[in-house]
């Protein structure tokens, strides 16, 4: 691998910096109208989806450049690059793959213009680990499918306006061969038929429900890929998830707050960040952030080959899950019994984020799929071990 950039990606390197020292407010000096305003000037450079097709209206910028551009955002703590959350990472780089040029049309716009959320329906309440048990059917009927069955622990469909999910077409109740027969349909959640019910986690927080789909009628151009194919278009979305949820960045900020948190406490007496055994923490999880770092690279080596993301995006995936878990509990032990109070509550410290981050533990850890799954996946397919 050559670690050293071309001129031009540099000189886009500086283009990126020059707009941050211009447009970039400090954090405590921030409008509120300042989010909308960034949305629009990062909209107009052409940033938000930078390595999608121009045709869509991505940026056609090389895969190096989006990955300088992510650097310099995330060196400055810059808010991200659009809102649409699920649409970036995954539904967008779907519809690009497997869409009609009418969904392009229709979908890519307003995920890069941030109008509202996607949200994704893979599991069931009887199915999670293993998705292609999926029972959610929908029939055809005319030009529509009818689609009835529910899914669940829907993250953000409280807020989402269109749903990515996967329904059973055919091979209904059989267990052989349960891949074929699924499809990928988009679905506006404002559909009659359509009910959403949150679910409230540990934090106490709505962010995900359970969706309940009673004749639900979408037309077939919503269908995404070939009817019976739903399996292919979401082993490249997962891939597409794993490595979203595997991405460093957001560690390297955690580490941050983490050193923070050390140099402003007391342990036994002591400044907590001078105790050796606290260093030696913070060392072990800086070396783990940065071996995932490197791991990302070959992601983005393939990448640049203009190879698909596949399995091997389980293995930060499943690095994640245990470094998030392990810098939470820590970050929880440093603070004592106030490590466990949320906002609000009474002997709460700061924003009680240290709370709220270990409480939130079963996103990275369950969401996207089980350790387990993660260590099944690697076993079987990279290391070519035999089956589950
Ligand atoms: C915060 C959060 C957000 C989520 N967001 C979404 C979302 O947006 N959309 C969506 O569709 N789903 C979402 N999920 C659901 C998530 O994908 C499933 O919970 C997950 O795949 C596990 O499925 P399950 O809960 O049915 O558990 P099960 O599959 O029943 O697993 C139970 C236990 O058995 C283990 N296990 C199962 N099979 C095997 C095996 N073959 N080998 C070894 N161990 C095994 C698992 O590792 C786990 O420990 C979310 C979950 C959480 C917690």
């Amino acid at each position: 691998m050559d670690f050293e950039y071309t001129p031009s990606e540099e000189n886009f390197r500086q283009e990126v910096r020059q707009f941050l020292d211009e447009n970039l407010p400090a954090a405590g000096n921030r409008s509120a109208d300042f989010m909308d305003t960034w949305l629009n000037k990062v909209r107009d450079k052409r940033w938000v989806g930078f390595s999608w097709p121009t045709s869509v209206g991505g940026g056609g910028g090389s895969i190096m450049e989006q990955v300088i551009l992510k650097e310099e955002m995330s060196a400055r703590k810059a808010p991200p690059l659009g809102t649409c959350m699920m649409g970036l990472a995954w539904v967008g780089p779907g519809i690009i793959q497997y869409g009609t040029e009418q969904q392009k049309q229709r979908f890519i716009p307003d995920i890069l213009d941030s109008k509202y959320h996607w949200c994704t329906g893979y599991s069931e309440p009887n199915v999670g680990s293993d998705l292609a048990a999926l029972q959610c059917k929908a029939s055809r009927d005319g030009d529509d499918y009818v689609i009835n069955g529910t899914k669940i622990w829907t993250s953000l469909a409280p807020f989402a306006s269109w749903i990515f999910m996967l329904v059973r077409t055919e091979n209904f109740g059989k267990t052989e061969n349960k891949h074929d027969g699924i499809t990928a349909l988009l679905v506006d959640l404002s559909t009659q038929g359509i009910e959403i019910k949150p679910i409230e986690n540990m934090a106490g927080q709505k962010v995900f429900a359970q969706i309940f789909f009673d004749n639900v009628r979408v037309p077939m151009e919503n269908r995404l890929g070939d009817e019976g194919n739903g399996w292919a278009v979401t082993i490249s979305s997962l891939a597409n998830e794993r490595s979203s949820i595997g991405e460093v960045t957001g560690l390297y900020t955690k580490l941050e707050k983490l050193t923070d948190l050390l140099s402003n406490s007391r342990w036994n007496g002591q400044a907590a960040i001078d105790s050796k055994k606290n260093r030696r923490t913070l060392a072990r999880f800086e070396a783990k952030i940065e071996a995932m770092r490197l791991n990302g690279l070959r992601y983005l080596t393939q990448q640049i080959k203009g190879e698909p993301l596949s399995s091997e995006t389980s293995v930060n995936k499943l690095h994640r899950a245990e470094l998030e878990v392990e810098m939470g509990d820590f970050a929880v032990e440093t603070l004592g019994q106030a490590g466990l109070q949320l906002r609000g509550q009474e002997a709460v410290v700061g924003t009680g984020y240290w709370a709220a981050d270990s409480l939130n533990w079963p996103t990275v850890v369950i969401g996207g799929g089980t350790p387990n799954i993660q260590k099944n996946i690697i076993a079987e397919r990279i290391l070519n071990l035999p089956k589950d």
